[in-house]
């Protein structure tokens, strides 16, 4: 997997968070009935600030989480 780059705000280490694919839950699905199944997300997350990007896949995530340290 490709290396995460500092957070380009504070400097912190971050860190990903993997979200598999998934049914939401039988409530949930009451509530809102077109809701899709979630496909699956990755975040990447800084540790010291709140600075946060989300993607499809994890290599997506890391990849704008790396672009935006430029
Ligand atoms: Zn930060």
């Amino acid at each position: 997997m490709t290396e995460l780059k500092p957070c380009p705000f504070c400097g912190a280490k971050a860190l990903i968070d993997i979200i598999p694919a998934h049914r939401h839950s039988e409530w949930l699905r009451k509530q809102i009935p077109d809701l899709p199944d979630c496909e699956g997300e990755a975040f990447v997350e800084c540790t010291g600030c709140t600075a946060m990007v989300a993607g499809d896949t994890p290599e997506k995530a890391i990849a704008e989480w790396n672009r935006r340290t430029q």
